[in-house]
């Protein structure tokens, strides 16, 4: 059986196409600019001898005629991965927020596009464009089942004393305004991946998460199951980020308009897109920031410093939250790439269980990589994530 993957954006569409009887990945790619100039897709296929890139600049003025490209290019002849679409059984569906309505994967019908598109308030940059990529799947796959797989769905498990906000009870109970918690897929996948390398079910397995990329959360896992998470009723809380701030008073919004003259569009815009690494550093990019601070820049080592030590709290409130720790997990750009960032965020935490192997540490992860010393109580795992992966094996999941 063949999975078509999907996340779909607000101007791209990335892909792969899994074999299910197999394991395998077929091919890879991304359709990007849709809607705008020089729109193109890059078209990776899985090989014996490696991967084969293809880039095609075309015109995809929607996602449908990207869709449709990335459909004819899987059956192109000389580069064929499939003979016909109608080989592909399932579009699984990268869905940002399934609010408390979903806490599964679930096959999409009528009803399930319907709460997609009710819960667009609560996610207005990406479940639109997810619901765009349902839509048109539906369409250029017809014969295919479309699943959907929420980024909200794996902490639907959190207690009501971690996802309720100290507010009005109207707002949660009229207006839905509560912790959700996004990565899902990745806290579930690496939390898997975690538990399979301890050799111990999952449902045994207590944890901590840290995705750390371009977005970065924390989520505490007991039993499994997602207890807490840093990233709240939207994205933005919790850990610094390369352009989000995390935490922080929410007073200072009122500090903004007040007396600054701030727009709540410049704020909001001020709070996601200019500040976390890029506010403090002057640049997003752990591996630039990093290059700076090598340089002698001050700001970049404070950048670095105010990143990791808000690791290192979650990883200390989550260790209060949860007892007994089986392991501590990084994963995604910065946490399966940055020894430093790895190595700064777990110091001073021996008292706590969690000593790093600096040797170890240093080395290149590939699979799951041990990173702790011999006398850490708490292991410590650097695991690649695979959110594409994971939703391709609860798609065929869904299908039962
Ligand atoms: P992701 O969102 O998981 O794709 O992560 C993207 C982020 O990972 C980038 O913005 C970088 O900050 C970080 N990253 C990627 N490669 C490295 C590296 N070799 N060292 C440090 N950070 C990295």
């Amino acid at each position: 059986m063949k999975i078509l993957v999907i996340n779909s954006g607000s101007s791209s569409i990335k892909y792969k196409l899994f074999d299910t009887e197999t394991h395998e990945l077929m091919c890879a790619g991304l359709v990007e600019r849709i809607g705008l100039a020089g729109s193109r897709v890059k078209h990776e296929i899985q090989d014996d001898g490696g991967v084969q890139t293809i880039v095609r600049e075309t015109p995809a003025p929607n996602h449908e005629t990207g869709l449709r490209l990335v459909a004819s290019l899987l059956v192109e002849p000389g580069i064929a991965v499939i003979e016909d679409p109608a080989e592909i059984a399932a579009v699984g569906h990268r869905v940002v927020h399934g609010g408390e309505r979903f806490s599964q994967t679930v096959v999409i019908d009528d009803e399930v596009i319907d709460v997609i598109r009710q819960l667009i308030p609560y996610a207005p940059l990406h479940n639109p464009a997810n619901l765009e990529g349902i839509l048109v799947a539906r369409r250029i796959f017809a014969q295919a089942a479309q699943v959907a797989v929420f980024d909200t769905a794996f902490h639907q498990t959190m207690p009501a004393r971690a996802y309720r906000y100290a507010l009005p009870n109207d707002l949660y109970e009229k207006h839905g305004v509560r912790v959700y918690g996004f990565h899902g897929t990745s806290h579930l996948y690496v939390s898997k991946e975690a538990a399979a390398w301890l050799g111990k079910p999952l449902a045994e397995t207590t944890l901590i998460t840290a995705h750390l990329g371009n977005g970065a959360s924390m989520a505490a896992v007991k039993n499994g199951r997602s207890v807490d998470t840093t990233m709240g009723f939207t994205p933005l809380p919790g850990l610094m980020m390369g352009t989000r701030s995390g935490d922080l008073d929410p007073a200072i919004i009122f500090y903004l308009a007040n007396n600054l003259g701030m727009s709540l569009a410049e704020i909001d815009k001020l709070l996601n897109k200019q500040s976390g690494l890029l506010g403090v550093a002057g640049n997003s990019d752990v591996r630039d920031v990093v290059e700076k601070m090598e340089a002698g820049d001050e700001n970049a080592r404070l950048a670095l410093e105010m990143y990791a030590y808000r690791i290192k709290k979650y990883i200390g409130a989550y260790m209060a939250a949860l007892g007994p720790v089986d392991a501590l997990v990084f994963t995604a750009g910065v946490g399966e790439n940055s020894p430093l960032v790895r190595q700064m965020s777990c110091s001073g935490l021996a008292h706590l269980g969690v000593v790093l192997d600096e040797k170890k540490n240093n080395a290149r992860a590939k699979d799951v990589m041990p990173i702790h010393a011999e006398n850490s109580r708490v292991k410590i795992l650097v695991i690649p994530t695979n959110e594409e992966l994971e939703i391709a094996r609860q798609t065929l999941d869904a299908l039962g």
